[in-house]
């Protein structure tokens, strides 16, 4: 199947509560061709997620089978649980010319960018306006306990500090200036020569209508 162009893997990282799940549903309301990742957890589910929607939620013994069978793009464990990009549904994804949509941590964002796909990726860090508005906004997503926040919050320094890793780096004071900077940034990415797999072809017919006019 020839595509007009390569799919794209964009990758967002953020310490919890950043704002890259709200800022991931923004873009797939913007651009519906984006398809979302969902990924593998062994965490419970939080009140109101759904199976396939956000999360596809494992038990142990699951997930490491996924894992074994060489299932996963990614994977890593983060806050006590395992996470996981599923490989499939992204390569499906990727030759069908469409651009693949990641939320995961520093540790997937890193085994992306390393797979044979790594070509192909653009990460984008999601950093808050201050710490104290990080908390806030952990708190205000009211599905998490304190235990969980503040174990969350302890690790965001860890997180944080893999922002030079990262293509680029936003940070999410206003939400909607925040996805219009990411729309730019996914527009622009998405010229780039090497997710132009037609450009040849566009040259060699243009050079052959210059052999036509001699
Ligand atoms: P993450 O996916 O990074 O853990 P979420 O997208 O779940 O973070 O956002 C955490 C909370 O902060 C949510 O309640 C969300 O509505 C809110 N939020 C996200 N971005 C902003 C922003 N720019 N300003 C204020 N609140 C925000
Ligand atoms: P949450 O439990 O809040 O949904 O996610 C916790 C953290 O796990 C977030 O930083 C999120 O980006 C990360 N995460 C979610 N899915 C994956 C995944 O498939 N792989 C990796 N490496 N991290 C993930």
């Amino acid at each position: 199947m020839s595509v007009d162009r390569r799919g794209l893997l964009i990758i967002l990282s953020s310490p919890s509560g950043a704002g890259k799940s709200t800022l991931a549903r923004g873009m797939m309301e913007w651009d519906p061709s984006l398809s979302f990742s969902v990924s593998a957890t062994t965490r419970k589910p939080r009140k109101g997620e759904e199976h396939g929607r956000e999360y596809y939620f494992h038990n142990h013994d699951e997930f490491r089978k996924i894992v074994d069978d060489d299932g996963m793009l990614e994977h890593a464990e983060v806050f006590d649980n395992f996470y996981g990009s599923p490989r499939a549904p992204v390569e499906t994804a990727i030759k069908a010319g469409r651009d693949v949509l990641f939320d995961i941590d520093w540790q997937g964002g890193q085994q992306v960018r390393n797979s044979v796909l790594g070509k192909h990726t653009l990460s984008i860090f999601i950093l808050p306006p201050s710490i104290t508005e990080l908390e806030r906004r952990l708190r205000s997503r009211g599905q998490d306990t304190d235990e969980v926040i503040s174990n969350r919050m302890q690790k965001s320094r860890d997180e944080i500090s893999h922002w030079p890793e990262y293509d680029y780096v936003l940070v999410n004071d206003n939400l909607d200036v925040t996805a219009e900077k990411l729309k730019t940034i996914i527009s622009a990415e998405r010229l780039r020569i090497s997710q132009q797999p037609n450009l040849v072809e566009t040259v060699r017919v243009l050079n052959s209508e210059f052999e036509d006019r001699k």
